[in-house]
């Protein structure tokens, strides 16, 4: 009791939420605001991390940083993004096994500064030498590449990823890099031919244009002025903290150390200047000519070929994305980025919540060693019913082959049958629309046209799953305080929201339930051994006892680590695991 009191009355909050006392969803979010506010940004859950946006740049990055966690094991320092970074590259590189870092959270809440601080983290900390240095520049490099041309200011976030990034880096069995690929998924392409209000066009356009020397925009024929070209919205042209010029320099440099060649640069700069100046040519309809609608540019200048659009199909092509604009943020886009996330969470449920509880069940069925007798009360921590459901509607109903003379008639017999399954479908005038329930929260789609886009990403995303799930996976789970992206606010209605989509409470209660921290057998043994008389000073090596003895030697080195810990952690339990498996 005296540990559950000074737990709570801890200014600075509980570093592990698995040591909250009493746990519930108030004293999980009071325990983040109190470590926001006194500028500790990192919770664990066990090996996940919270990431909190702090909106303001913390001095907790730098070189000294990386030296503090260098090496350490994860529980031994406060929490940061360092120490999880440092744990997957040391089980990389000494363990050989692969890692993933998953880095999930809602727009602005900071998953692309968090990529960033790891890779910098590993590549402070990986091997030294000219070729090494020069794949660490490389693959750093890309990041502002990439941010230009794929990312953009949104209403949630001034640098908003429009596109989802994989990144594989290789390593050498030293840990030294060896080259990465960068995988991108879905960028957000209608976004260069309109932007919802309040938001801009891709950085690189503003960057060209505020960055690029006289002589250059000469040459690409271009003027300074944003308000001359339709496809750069004006109500947000620049934007606050946002150096456009300094920027370019900047993704110059970086193009040119990712390796692209100057020739390559420069025909990159003239795709950037045509599709801006695309945007600016205009048609106007003509009467029906030879039997064909046609439609001509308005102000003809310079040669021209004709196709034969009429001027209904030319807005067509181009209302692709007023349709999207139209239905604003869900549009199909957005139906298939909640998809992936939804296949993320689908796999954080497998590894981190199911199998750990599934893997405790049956140990402690097994077990006769068993230490505690806390009950076990199985969690509800399954996204499948939206996945199968998100599956059904890409493979059948945005599925090009398959037409439906009777859309209402289809998705009331739909409805029939997932009522179950939190789906409801509304016919609109001219749409379909339908509603599913992510994670907690609703978003009503627009069934349309049936793009076979989703059929394609469905697939990658499939393979994507597949790779993941055959690393070992680590969790960065990053939360945004606020909607004003403002440091100091932390709105605890948002931050709740985000903890239960994310299944953050679930993930505590099955750690709890569990054990919250795993050792292999023998590490274990070697680090405490001096603790106990029968392993200390005579002990040589687990093989050396036979199995009872080594029994008895485990459950006394773990009674004396209780008593050591005690008033540190409430729970420090030892079972014994399968053959060499100590949890504590
Ligand atoms: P999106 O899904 O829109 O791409 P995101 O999750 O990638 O969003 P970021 O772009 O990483 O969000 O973060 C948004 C902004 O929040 C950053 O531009 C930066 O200003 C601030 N920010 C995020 N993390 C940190 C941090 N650890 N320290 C300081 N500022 C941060
Ligand atoms: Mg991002």
């Amino acid at each position: 009791m005296e540990v559950k009191t000074s737990l709570l009355d801890n200014m600075i909050g509980v570093g592990d939420m698995v040591l909250i006392e009493p746990l519930s969803e108030d004293t999980f979010i009071e325990n983040l605001k109190k470590r926001f506010d006194h500028n500790e940004i990192y919770t664990y859950i066990g090996s996940v991390v919270i990431s909190m946006n702090p909106y303001k740049s913390l001095p907790i990055y730098t070189a000294e940083k990386v030296e503090e966690y260098r090496n350490r094991n994860f529980y031994e320092l406060s929490p940061h993004i360092y120490a999880l970074a440092d744990e997957a590259y040391r089980s990389l590189r000494d363990q050989d096994k692969d890692q993933c870092i998953l880095i999930t959270g809602e727009s602005g809440a900071g998953k692309t500064e968090a990529s960033k601080f790891v890779m910098s983290y590993v590549a402070a900390v990986c091997g030294k030498g000219q070729e090494v240095n020069k794949v660490k520049e490389q693959l750093l490099q890309s990041n502002p590449v990439l941010e230009a041309f794929g990312n953009a200011k949104t209403v949630r976030n001034d640098n908003s990823s429009r596109f989802g990034k994989y990144m594989d880096i290789e390593f050498d069995f030293k840990g030294d890099p060896l080259g990465g690929v960068i995988s991108n998924y879905l960028l957000e392409k209608s976004r260069v031919v309109k932007q919802p209000r309040g938001e801009r066009n891709f950085h690189i356009f503003y960057q060209l244009l505020s960055g690029a020397s006289d002589d250059t925009l000469k040459k690409l024929k271009l003027d300074r002025d944003f308000s001359k070209y339709n496809y750069l919205s004006l109500d947000s042209a620049t934007v606050n903290g946002l150096d456009d010029a300094a920027s370019f320099r900047t993704v110059r440099n970086a193009m040119q150390i990712v390796g692209f060649m100057e020739d390559e640069v420069q025909s990159v700069l003239e795709l950037v200047a045509a599709v801006l100046k695309l945007g600016n040519i205009e048609f106007k309809p003509e009467s029906r000519c030879n039997g064909f609608d046609e439609s001509r540019i308005k102000d003809k200048n310079g040669e021209f070929c004709s196709v034969h659009f009429n001027y209904h199909s030319y807005h067509l092509f181009h209302g692709f994305s007023f349709i999207f604009l139209f239905l604003q943020d869900n549009s199909f886009e957005q139906f298939i980025i909640n998809y992936c996330n939804e296949k993320l969470q689908q796999i954080f449920i497998e590894l981190t919540l199911r199998e750990e509880q599934e893997e405790y069940i049956r140990e402690v069925s097994n077990s006769q060693y068993m230490k505690t007798n806390r009950k076990w009360s199985s969690l509800n921590v399954c996204n499948s019913n939206i996945i199968y459901v998100a599956d059904f509607i890409i493979v059948v109903i945005l599925n090009p082959t398959t037409v439906y003379h009777n859309a209402e008639n289809y998705f009331s017999g739909l409805l029939i049958h997932l009522s179950t399954i939190l789906v409801y479908i509304c016919p609109l005038h001219v749409f379909c629309c339908l509603t599913v329930y992510h994670s907690l929260l609703n978003v009503v789609y627009v069934v349309m046209a049936p793009p076979t886009a989703g059929f394609q990403f469905r697939a990658s995303v499939g393979t994507l799953m597949k790779n993941l799930l055959t690393k070992n996976p680590n969790y960065i789970r990053c939360i945004k305080p606020n909607d004003k992206k403002a440091a100091h606010i932390f709105t605890d209605s948002l931050v709740c929201h985000q903890a239960r989509y994310l299944g953050l409470m679930e993930n505590v209660r099955v750690r709890r339930a569990g054990y919250a921290f795993r050792q292999p057998y023998e590490p274990c043994l070697e680090r405490y051994k001096m603790l106990c008389k029968q392993t200390w000073p005579h002990w040589k090596g687990p093989l050396f006892f036979l199995e009872e003895k080594r029994r008895q030697c485990l459950e006394d080195l773990a009674t004396l680590i209780q008593k050591i810990y005690r008033g540190w952690k409430c729970r420090t339990h030892f079972l014994l695991l399968k053959k060499s498996q100590v949890v504590v």
